[in-house]
This record gives structure tokens, sequence and C-alpha cells, in this order.
């Protein structure tokens, strides 16, 4: 397996907070200015005046280009709430996100294999509270997940929808979207309360060569390629969370704990050590988990903010990005 990709991405800020931030973003590290040795370093760092674009090329397009080539690929917006995950994922009016600009590549890039047929599906799922509710079906809620020979690891009942341009997936998504769930919290703002998996289905095989008697012995590929919005990882108390928003909180920090976990086994696989991967203690890493290891390509873009109000998340963030190295 390819080593797994950690890119940080800093949002903009107001003339005010850059003012006062306590971080400074040097090459590819990030550290607090009053104690260099709180220093974080990754693949590279995209501060504020970059573009969605960037971030896409450096990291995503190559997973895109080996979907369709038949490897499976995931990509993960990590960071608390307000720190631009759907921002980055999904865009604005302003830019493109990662979804947006994956989809339009995906299919300009099928057009250039012409030697290969291929067939889409795209689905489109939440987890919210331990709970997979599919986003195109909203009446489809608590989904099971099922594991059978045929089909490998599979949410049932999961609506797929065959698909053959991209705004008609972009269609879907928008559709998709207006089912997430949103909760108000104390920290005043509306934060997503749970991961959103989007997934495209890749299937192709070489066309049948007309002049040749058919040599139909060719294998049907098949990959995965998600890109997945993680619920805000800002801890339940520093939300002032009760109740329901506790319990929220709870399953959110034990299923990024949990993926933390597996990410981290499997880097430290790759050095051969291995072990066992804790795939089953998370909803969310037992559906991604085709999709993460193996020859599967996997990618973390870690969102943050450099404001001081929120330095003590930012650090955490980075933390967990760091452990995936
Ligand atoms: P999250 O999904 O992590 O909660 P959002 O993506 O909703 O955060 O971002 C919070 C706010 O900040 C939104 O209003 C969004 O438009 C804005 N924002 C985030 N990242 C950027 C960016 N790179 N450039 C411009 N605006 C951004
Ligand atoms: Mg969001």
């Amino acid at each position: 397996m390819d080593r797994i990709h950690v890119t940080v991405r800093a949002r903009p800020l107001s003339a005010e907070d850059a003012q006062s931030s306590p971080w400074r973003i040097s090459g590819n590290a990030v550290a607090l200015t009053a104690q260099p040795s709180t220093r974080f370093e990754f693949d590279e760092i995209f501060s504020e005046e970059c573009r969605t674009a960037d971030v896409y090329g450096a990291r995503t397009k190559h997973i895109v280009d080996s979907a369709v080539q038949g490897f499976n690929g995931t990509v993960f917006a990590y960071g608390q709430t307000n720190s631009g995950k759907t921002y980055t994922m999904r865009g604005s009016s302003d830019e493109p996100g990662i979804i947006p600009l994956a989809v339009h590549d995906l299919f300009r890039s099928i057009q250039e294999h012409m030697d290969r047929e291929f067939l889409v599906r795209m689905s489109y799922m939440e987890i919210y509270n331990e709970e997979i509710n599919d986003l195109l079906v909203p009446e489809h809620r608590k989904l099971q997940i099922h594991e059978n020979y045929e089909r490998g690891i599979y949410v049932a009942g999961l609506r797929e929808e065959i698909v053959t341009y991209a705004e008609q997936v972009l269609d879907f998504v928008s559709f998709g979207e207006s089912h997430r769930h949103i909760g108000e919290t104390n920290m005043n703002v509306y934060s997503s309360r749970s991961h959103t998996i989007f997934r495209m289905v890749i299937e192709s095989r070489e066309k049948a060569d007309e002049t040749e008697s058919g040599d139909s012995c060719d294998a049907v590929r098949v990959s995965v390629l998600n890109l997945v919005d993680l619920a805000g990882s800002e801890r339940a108390a520093k939300t002032g969370a009760e109740g329901v928003r506790l319990k929220e909180g709870s399953h959110i920090n034990k299923s990024l704990m949990t993926l933390g976990t597996v990410i981290k086994k499997l880097s430290e696989g790759v050095k051969g050590q291995g072990g066992h991967v804790p795939y089953r203690d998370s909803k969310l890493t037992r559906i991604l988990q085709p999709a993460l290891g193996g020859n599967a390509n996997t990618a973390i873009i870690c969102n943050i903010t450099l404001a001081q109000v929120h330095s003590d998340e930012t650090k955490s963030s980075l933390q967990f990005a760091s452990r995936a190295l």
C-alpha cells in the first residue's frame, strides 16, 4: 500500500484573528510561535490563500485516476466544526469542492479510456449516532452492514444510482444534502454531527473487439472511491453538550478514535508490524474497510483554523493527523 497522505488546510481568518493567531506556517510545517517545539510537519500545508483545486491536484487527483484504473480509494476531510471540511469537500458558490472536481475528472478520465466500457454507480449516506441513513432515499434509515462472499462488505438496502455524467451525480448529491442532520450546539453554530460518505463504484471491462472471435475472459474491474466529510472532531465537553447532543458527541468521538487507530495500524503495517486492525469497532471504518489498507489509496485532509480561540482544537486535530503519518 501507498503511504497514507496527510495534507493540512488552514481556512482563511478575519484580519483581527490573523493578527492574534498564535500559529505560524512555514513550508510544510506549522508551529506555535511561542512554543517552537510544538511543531507539526506534513506532506504539505495549504495556507488560507490556496484554492481547493490546489488541494485536489496535490493529493486527490491521483486517487481518482487510480479508481478509474481499478484501485479503491478514500479521501477524508477531518477537523472541528467550522474548520472548512464541507467547504473543501462540497465547495461553495465561489469554488467547487473535491466532490465536484473528482466527479468531473472521473467522467473525463473514463472517456479517455477508449478501450474499456464502464458502469458507474453512486451512493450517498450518512452515519449519525452509529446509524446508517441513505441520503438518496430519506425513508431508508438504520441500514445494516452485511458481508458475503459475492459482495464483500456492503450496506444492505442502500440505493445505488447508475450515473452517466457529472451533473447528474451532483444533482443527486444536492438532493441528498438536504437530508443531513444538523443540530445547533451552544458553540453558536450549526454544526454537522454526522459523517457523510459519498461513494462511486466504478466497474469496467475491456471492450469486445469485433474483429477477433470472442475472447471474453477479461476480468471485470470493480473499484470504490469514497469521499468522506467527517463529523466535527471537537470534544463533546467543549461544546457544553448535554443529553442527546452528548450522546452524539460520544459516538462521534468513538468513531473518530477508531478511525485514528485503524489508520495508525495501517501505516504501521507498511513498516512491517501489521497486527489486528479494529475495523469493526465503528460503522465508519467497517463500511470503509475495503477501501482502507490493502492496495487502496488513502488521503486525509485535515482542516484547521489558526485563530487563537481554537488553538486547543487545532492542536488536537494536528495531533490526530500526525498519528496517521
Ligand atoms: P465545517 O464543514 O468544517 O463545519 P465549513 O466548510 O462549513 O466548516 O466552513 C465554515 C465556514 O467557513 C463556511 O461559511 C465556509 O464557507 C467558510 N470557509 C471554510 N473554508 C474556507 C475557505 N478555504 N475559503 C473561504 N471560506 C471558507
Ligand atoms: Mg460541515
